[in-house]
């Protein structure tokens, strides 16, 4: 269990389990020694010592979509594991969004792994980035395939065909980037908005 991974274990200042992030520890040298070390509680913030036995992974039922096409798959994860919608995960060298979650006959947020009666996911090594090219009083949509991660800044130059555009601002689902240069990851954009570059026709 690395340093940053969300588990379930119980807070005492919250008098119940709550998702607490590891902030170090290690698994024990005995599968009976158990994981050992300092984790923080997300909710109240408090940092305390954890130490419980390390259970098995636990295989979750889980539907993997890839556009028209869902496959049924089994995913292990650690049993106090939290899995939550929106979350990536990176399974057999693809990446992965959860995209909802069925515990107990309902759709939740999140759960633990070993709660989670069926998962569903899809692949997640490209998006498709909207732009809207802008010329004048007409606006057309195109559509670029990148990876999660891939960049876009304001003044960037994307190619359609052969006509250049230029990025003029960016829009995320939570605000829109004017500025030159603020890199935005194609997993966060809503749309790209871009201007025509004018060339000389001959
Ligand atoms: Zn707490």
């Amino acid at each position: 269990m690395p340093e940053g991974t969300v588990i379930f274990t119980l807070c005492d200042k919250c008098g119940e389990e709550t998702p607490h992030r590891i902030l170090k520890g290690r698994i024990g040298a005995t599968p009976e020694s158990g994981f050992d070390g300092t984790v923080q509680c997300i909710s109240c913030k408090s940092i305390h010592h954890a130490n419980f036995p390390v259970e098995r992974p636990v295989k979750v039922n889980s539907v993997i979509s890839n556009k028209e096409v869902s496959e049924k798959k089994l995913i292990e994860f650690g049993p106090i594991e939290e899995v939550m919608v929106g979350e990536e995960l990176f399974w057999e060298s693809h990446n992965l969004l959860v995209t909802a979650i069925e515990q107990k006959g309902r759709r939740v947020r999140k759960a633990k792994a070993s709660d989670i009666d069926c998962l569903w996911l899809k692949y997640f090594d490209s998006v498709l980035v909207k732009v809207a090219v802008v010329r004048g009083s007409n606006t057309r949509s195109e559509r670029v395939e990148a990876t999660p991660d891939e960049e876009f800044a304001v003044g960037d130059i994307l190619e359609f065909g052969r006509e250049k555009v230029v990025i003029d601002k960016i829009k995320t689902e939570y605000r829109m980037v004017h500025r030159d240069g603020v890199p935005v990851e194609a997993r966060d954009i809503k749309r790209v908005y871009a201007k025509i570059i004018n060339e000389r026709r001959y």
